[in-house]
């Protein structure tokens, strides 16, 4: 064996050892030019899950992924940019509100976007449940379309950070998921790839969330901000809530639908309530606004309509029925069987296992348990009580909207066996839990 081989590598970290940047390097770089077996890669992540790893390899990890494949510079376009990034939840629509409402602040949002998988929902599925709307936009098209409308959302390309879609695989497959160092190396490979003037991270905490707790999410949100920090990028992180769906709608039409009647004012609640809340962020950090005057402007662009106008143009400008603004539900596709859910007991929900709902969701087929799944666009499921509401037996909780009876039956017990229901009063849970950057 000498120094370089990389099975050296994968011992030292197996032993223990804190590694040198060119050895993390030479590992993945091995990896994305097949030198690298999968048995001995997947090796590594497991040393890397058991012992960690520190900033310095982590950035080393993170550098070595950006430059697996090509860039997207946004410095060009006018308009200071944002790249707003949530690490997965359920019912989280955010980016269909946040896109156009940053757009309408005069901000550019230029988004590469992914696809659901498990429990968490993909907003590229979500916006491709309206009938022509196109996700596949090349660099040149996102950037132009940016500049001329000042949103876009659009499939990451297969090659901005080849490396982490060939690891995240692996370690889908191998139990390496959960490993801070990890994740964070992930989800910031593929952020800083791409030249924005202000990453603004959404780090879920809970039930529905990847980190099920406020301590580890934090430890993820500091861990990705310490990344920032060595590419000297801005970057601003948020722990939110996750321990039940943000907004009501699990799914892909009804999570369009939900985030057009919030633009049309006809939407209040948690996913109004922290869409306002990053967007105010991103406009007080890039343009040197007060916190209450930030608010106050996101407000008004959700309530004159120049938010919806922007979904509009975008919508349009990405080959979409635009008319999805005027009248979501004829337009948007619909399942076949649309049955209500009834609470089985009175009483205070107490807790909500987001995943649980997330997972009945995907059953139905609105989300993948596996990366090449196909999804059905109309199917889903309506969730309306949040952690601290009084439910009544046989009040109406939400609804399933599935392609069959059975599936609408089957879905409707696993939301109602997701729910916790007390008798004494319950204080909703922080919908942002910490800020930090
Ligand atoms: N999201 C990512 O992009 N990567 C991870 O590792 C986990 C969540």
């Amino acid at each position: 064996m000498t120094a370089t081989d990389p099975r050296v590598t994968v011992a030292a970290k197996r032993d223990g050892r804190t590694l040198s940047p060119g050895e993390v390097r030479g590992l993945v770089e091995g990896f994305v030019r097949r030198e690298v077996a999968d048995p001995l890669a997947a090796a590594f992540l497991m040393a890397c899950c058991i012992r960690g790893l520190d900033d310095a390899e982590t950035l080393a990890l993170t550098r070595a992924m950006v430059d697996s494949g090509s860039t997207l510079d946004l410095s060009g376009v006018p308009a200071p940019t944002v790249d707003k990034h949530s690490t997965g939840g359920v019912a989280d629509g955010v980016t269909l509100v946040f896109a156009p409402l940053g757009a309408a602040l005069g901000l550019a949002v230029a988004k590469l976007s992914g696809r659901g998988l498990g429990h968490t929902g993909g907003t590229l599925d979500k916006l491709e449940a309206i009938p022509g709307l196109r996700t596949d936009l090349g660099p040149e098209q996102l950037r132009a379309q940016v500049e001329r409308i000042g949103c876009g959302v659009a499939a990451q390309s297969a090659d901005l950070v080849p490396a982490d879609k060939r690891l995240y695989a692996l370690r889908d497959a191998t139990a390496t998921v959960e490993s801070v160092p990890l994740i964070a190396a992930s989800v910031m490979s593929k952020k800083l790839a791409v030249r924005s003037d202000l990453i603004e991270l959404d780090v879920k905490a809970g039930s529905g969330a990847f980190m099920k707790t406020a301590e580890s999410a934090t430890e993820l949100a500091a861990a990705c901000l310490r990344l920032a920090r060595g590419w000297e990028r801005a970057c601003i992180a948020h722990v939110t809530d996750m321990s039940q769906p943000l907004g009501n709608a699990i799914g892909n039409a009804l999570d369009v639908a939900e985030a057009v009647r919030l633009l049309r004012g006809e939407e209040t609640g948690r996913l109004r309530d922290l869409t306002v809340r990053l967007a105010a962020d991103a406009i007080s950090r890039l343009l040197g606004l007060g916190p209450d005057d930030a608010v106050a402007r996101a407000e008004h662009a959700l309530a004159d309509g120049s938010a919806l106008e922007r979904f509009r143009s975008m919508v349009e400008a990405q080959g979409g029925d635009a008319r999805v603004v005027d009248d979501p539900e004829s337009i948007l596709p619909r399942a076949p069987v649309i049955v209500p859910i009834e609470a089985e007991a009175d009483g205070v929900l107490e807790a909500t296992d987001a995943e649980a709902i997330g997972r009945a969701a995907a059953s139905l087929g609105a989300g993948r348990m596996r990366a090449d799944d196909r999804i059905d666009p109309a199917v889903g499921i309506v969730c309306t009580p949040k952690i601290g509401d009084r439910i009544e037996r046989g009040s109406s909780v939400g609804a399933v909207h599935a392609r069959t009876s059975e599936a609408a039956r089957e879905a409707a017990a696993a939301v109602l066996a997701a729910f916790t229901v007390t008798e004494g009063p319950v204080s909703p849970p922080p919908l942002v839990i910490a800020d930090l950057g």
